[in-house]
């Protein structure tokens, strides 16, 4: 059975939209493995973004990603990796459809692409390599 790693970014919790992100991923049936509330160090973030390293928007993605607490979740169930990337819908919130959380909740802005709400594994490998990052006590 498959395991992503979900991230509700700052955005998301400082507008109490951790609750709603969360009732979206039990309504589909996944199931929550691993839940906490923390807040990101700069090298779990360095190695979570290590392939965006050297972009334009890597630096200030990170200090957004340090400004407050957000939430890292375990989630499993059947096809739960591409599933949830389609419960968040497209990365920028003002191309993602209509009952996605990035459609429904994303804010039209400036910087709309990276207070996005979300983060969801986009490969087993990725998710196996993200789960260690943030949960290394779990077994991906
Ligand atoms: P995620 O991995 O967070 O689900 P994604 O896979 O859809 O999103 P990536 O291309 O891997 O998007 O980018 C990772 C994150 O980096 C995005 O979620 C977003 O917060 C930020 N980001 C990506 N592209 C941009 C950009 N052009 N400007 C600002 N931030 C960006």
């Amino acid at each position: 059975i498959d395991r992503s790693l979900v991230l509700i970014k700052p955005d998301g919790y400082r507008r109490g939209l951790t609750g709603e992100v969360l009732r979206r991923i039990e309504a589909k049936g996944y199931t929550l493995v691993a839940l906490q509330v923390t807040s990101a160090t700069r090298e779990q973030l360095a190695q979570h973004y290590a392939e965006h390293e050297g972009k334009p928007f890597y630096e200030p993605l990170l200090e957004f990603m340090s400004s407050g607490p957000l939430t890292a979740a375990v989630i499993e169930g059947h096809g739960c990796i591409p599933g949830f990337r389609s419960l968040a819908g497209a990365t920028n919130p003002t191309e993602a459809a209509p009952g996605s959380i990035r459609g429904d909740l994303g804010r039209d802005w400036g910087l709309a692409v990276q207070q996005n709400i979300v983060h969801g594994s986009d490969s087993p490998e990725s998710a196996a390599r993200e789960i260690t990052i943030w949960f290394p006590g779990i077994a991906s």
